[in-house]
């Protein structure tokens, strides 16, 4: 039987990409999940394609930028399931552009959706997890979390800062057995660039984008993560095509 079968997951941006792909690949393990974002329709959809597939999903529009949608995300969790196994703060935005273009609008719902939601996430699955002296928290970093590009400055900050948070928070929770992995993907097809605006990046990425791999292998590294023993953590993945240089 899978170290998956039966864990409470609580995926956030479920709705594409690779929350979407992990969420089918936990499902197929035997994953009960909570799926959460914004479209409403796309949450549903999802839900019903992994119950006539035999699996488990509740649903919840959340915005992660909201502290008490998260929290009331997690409550639902706990009174639908009983206890939170994992959590994968997955949500994210990349609108990349060049610092002079000032699209201050950009900077700040990067921070909001992909620092401030991390930590929003971390905020609402703690004390239960720490109560139950169990739990797991997964927060996608990027290669950008590793490697600054002209371009990427304002994504790249929000993403290190996504891998200081998770060194430190498994620091702090090391002696309530709860694990933290950091899954810093390369190019991955899914709806990510589409934010882009700066169209004097813009093309630029498209080509990077070319060579970019399935969201699924991003969602076997975190089934893989998930299903080692609980005193076994896997504390960071880096995965990139195979052809991507940087
Ligand atoms: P997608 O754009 O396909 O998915 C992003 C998800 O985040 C969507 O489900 C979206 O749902 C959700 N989201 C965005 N804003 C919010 C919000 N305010 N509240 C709740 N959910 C939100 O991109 P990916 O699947 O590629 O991205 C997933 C993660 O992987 C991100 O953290 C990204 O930074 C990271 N990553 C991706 C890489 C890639 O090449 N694809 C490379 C490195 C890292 P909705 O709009 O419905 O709310």
């Amino acid at each position: 039987m899978s170290n998956i079968q039966d864990k409470v997951v609580i995926i956030t941006g479920a709705s594409s990409g690779i929350g979407e792909a992990a969420a089918k690949e936990l499902s197929s393990k035997g994953a009960k999940l909570v799926l959460a974002a914004r479209r409403e329709e796309r949450l549903k959809n999802l839900q019903v394609e992994i119950q006539n597939n035999g699996g488990q999903a509740i649903y919840k529009v959340t915005d992660v930028t909201s502290h008490e949608q998260m929290e009331e995300l997690a409550e639902l969790a706990l009174k639908e399931y009983g206890r939170i196994d994992v959590l994968v703060n997955n949500a994210g935005v990349m609108p990349h552009s060049f610092l002079y273009k000032k699209k201050i609008d950009d900077w700040n719902k990067m921070i909001d959706v992909n620092i401030k939601g991390v930590l929003y996430g971390i905020a609402a699955v703690l004390p239960s997890m720490r109560e139950q002296k169990s739990g797991h928290i997964i927060n996608l970093s990027s290669v950008a979390g590793h490697f600054v590009g002209a371009g990427s400055t304002v994504y790249a900050g929000t993403k290190f800062a996504v891998r200081a948070i998770s060194e430190g928070l498994r620091k702090e929770e090391a002696a309530n057995n709860i694990r933290s992995t950091i899954i810093s993907p390369g190019a991955v097809t899914s709806e990510l660039i589409n934010a882009i605006t700066d169209m004097d990046l813009k093309p630029g990425i498209e080509k990077i984008y070319e060579g970019a791999i399935d969201a699924d292998a991003i969602a076997r590294a975190i089934a893989f993560a998930i299903e080692q023993p609980a005193d076994v953590a896997i504390n960071e993945m880096i995965i990139r095509p195979t052809s991507q240089e940087r």
